[in-house]
């Protein structure tokens, strides 16, 4: 096997910005640098930044590819991983964190706002997982990580469809968990409580006072928090780790 094809394959969706980002970085990071040291398939619908991400993570030492996929498209999503397995020969670690949201009140949510964040948020990770799993399996070590919210655990008013999907994270990770343990795969969630990132930036500034006073530690997090916890569940180390809920809160939910 020459040296590229040893390197452990991470598949991390929405990784143009956000928190998918910092993942990517973290996991693309040479292990000297603190990071991970994976070749990361960068993986978001807007090509552009994937590039600049890509000529970044390279500037720094690591690798990584780009594929400029709608993860709500399943033939699209499975085309892609399929292209990393067959180019790259192997998939050892997937990351679905691309996600929306379309808030509203339930009784007036539309079925395209309700569909759209399921397909969006949740079938993406089951399709993704089907598409991986087979690969991971034959390689008797894989390890899935799939960024739900603690929304998903504790619910959130106007956010029915984006909890409902986030809680279906929940329960796919689990069931996926107790499938593929045995072949060496893992599966864990890692459900942030409120980040600074785009998503995030037009709640209104009592909003955030709101939650930042119920956080034990009193602040939002940052996309590199969540990284970090990424980057432990998905790492070699992690192999008794599985079907597991990690609220990385900053002590909001204790969940
Ligand atoms: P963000 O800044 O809005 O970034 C979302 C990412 O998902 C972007 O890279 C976006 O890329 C990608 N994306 C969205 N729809 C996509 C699609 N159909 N196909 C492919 N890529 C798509 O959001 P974030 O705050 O980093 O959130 C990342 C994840 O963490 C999400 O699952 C979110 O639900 C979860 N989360 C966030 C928070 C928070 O406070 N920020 C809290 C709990 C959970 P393109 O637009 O370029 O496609």
């Amino acid at each position: 096997m020459s040296e590229s094809k040893q390197q452990r394959v991470a598949f991390v969706t929405g990784a143009s910005r956000g928190i998918g980002r910092a993942i990517a970085k973290r996991l693309a990071a040479p292990v000297a640098q603190g990071g991970q040291g994976r070749h990361v398939v960068l993986v978001s619908r807007s090509e552009a930044p994937l590039n600049d991400l890509k000529a970044e993570i390279e500037a720094d030492g690591g690798a990584a590819s780009v594929r400029a996929v709608d993860v709500a498209d399943p033939k699209s999503l499975t085309d892609a991983i399929d292209s990393v397995i067959n180019e790259l020969g192997r998939l050892d670690i997937l990351v679905n964190n691309a996600g929306i949201t379309r808030d509203n009140l339930v009784l007036r949510m539309s079925d395209e706002e309700w569909d759209t964040v399921i397909n969006t948020n949740l079938r993406s990770a089951f399709v993704a997982t089907r598409a991986a799993a087979r690969a991971m399996m034959k390689q008797r070590f894989g390890r899935i990580c799939n960024i739900a919210s603690t929304s998903g655990v504790i619910g959130n008013a106007g956010q029915a469809n984006y909890a409902a999907s986030k809680a279906g994270l929940i329960g796919l990770t689990k069931s996926v968990a107790r499938e593929l343990g045995a072949k060496g795969v893992t599966c864990n969630v890692i459900a942030p409580g409120f980040v600074q990132t785009d998503m995030t930036a037009s709640l209104p500034e009592q909003v955030v006072e709101h939650v930042r006073s119920a956080m034990a530690v009193r602040n939002l997090g940052t996309p590199e928090d969540i990284a970090a916890a990424v980057a432990y569940v998905t790492s070699d180390d992690a192999g008794y780790l599985t079907g597991q809920v990690i609220c990385v809160d900053g002590g909001l939910t204790m969940c």
